[in-house]
């Protein structure tokens, strides 16, 4: 079968990127009882799987890429019977196994389980998981939708972290694939008024498709003065900052009203530091600033939830697996919201 897979790794000293390549690998088979084979429909591109070719994971060669997927079950171990699969119902899944043994699985923060596997192999055309990883999708949800709902997952979970009241002005930093459907979240969640910062133009626009009452441009000389006159000269009483842009991140500490909450749900580069005037933000300020890992217990609300979203304009190309080199480029400018593979071609 055909797989996408990282078949250079990064180069340390002269920084040369890792890349891409799709190859013929043998089709995966069911080993354990409890697993269950997947044929792919679609498999989204992450905003971190460029990160894949700078080295961060640390990967042998060659390695699988992806993690988000939907698709149509193909074969089920003697074993995956505790959720009721059948082979054909169409699925999605998470690619982040976790223990359930260990003290922060038991502990309600699984993220930080001390004996996860997280296995992509995703971008490919078959895949097999283990049934506590696989999920049947609710009724009339389509499989283009399911694919993205690993990151609408992440979106979930920011959303709850942000705890905002009913009616608040929230804002998302960055309109990346995670950022538009947390907008459409939000909107369904309670927020009085969105507001979406997004230097790109194309994905202001895709912003407003997804509810977003206002789109601004962080980068304007007075992004700040609109901040205000948005919120009644107050500053959003919640941020989440989804673009993985540090200096943006750093931003929003000045767009953010007193006591607001700000969830940094996103992975920023290993070398960016962020200073901030404790006086001035924490005292002053009493900002609430939430880290983020990864979401593992929201995901089967997420599922839940898939019903009444509509991702269709985050999704802005798909290609076939052999351009994956492609596909990862464009990922990588930047510019677009949701690349998807349609691992059937
Ligand atoms: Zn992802
Ligand atoms: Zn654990």
């Amino acid at each position: 079968m055909k797989a996408v897979m990282l078949v250079k790794a990064f180069n340390e000293s002269t920084k040369e990127l890792g890349e891409v390549a799709c190859m013929e690998v043998p089709k995966p088979e069911i080993v354990n009882e409890d697993e269950v084979l997947i044929k792919v429909a679609y498999a989204s591109v992450c905003g971190s799987d460029p990160h894949l070719l700078e080295g961060y994971f640390d990967l042998p060669i060659p390695s699988p890429c992806g993690h988000e997927l939907s698709g149509t079950i193909e074969a089920l171990g003697p074993k995956a019977n505790r959720k009721g699969l059948k082979v054909g119902d169409k699925v999605t899944g998470n690619f982040y196994r976790t223990c359930g043994s260990c003290d922060y699985c038991l502990g309600g923060e699984s993220q930080f389980c001390e004996h996860a596997e997280g296995l992509g192999a995703a971008q490919a055309e078959y895949i097999v998981w283990h049934e506590d990883q696989v999920y049947k999708l609710p009724e009339g949800v389509s499989l283009l939708d399911a694919a993205l709902t690993e990151p609408f997952n992440i979106a979930v979970r920011a959303v709850e972290l942000a705890d905002f009241r009913l009616g608040a002005h929230v804002a998302v930093s960055g309109g990346g694939g995670i950022g538009l459907m947390m907008t459409q979240l939000l909107k369904r969640s309670g927020a009085g008024r969105v507001t979406v910062l997004e230097p790109m133009e194309g994905k202001r626009k895709r912003a407003l498709e997804m509810g977003a009452d206002y789109v601004l441009n962080p980068l304007d000389p007075d992004i700040e003065e609109q901040v205000q006159k948005i919120t009644g000269n107050k500053g959003f009483d919640a941020v989440i900052e989804s673009s993985g842009n540090g200096p943006a991140a750093r931003k929003t500490l000045d767009f953010a009203a007193r006591g607001a909450h700000l969830v940094f749900m996103s992975m920023y580069r290993r070398d960016y530091e962020m200073s901030m005037n404790l006086l001035e933000y924490t005292y002053r300020k009493e900002l609430r600033i939430q880290g983020m890992y990864l979401a593992q217990e929201s995901f089967p609300r997420a599922v839940n939830m898939l019903p009444q979203m509509n991702f269709k304009p985050v999704v802005e190309k798909i290609y076939a697996l052999d351009e994956c080199k492609q596909a990862y480029a464009d990922q990588k400018s930047g510019k677009y919201a949701k690349l998807v593979f349609d691992c059937t071609k």
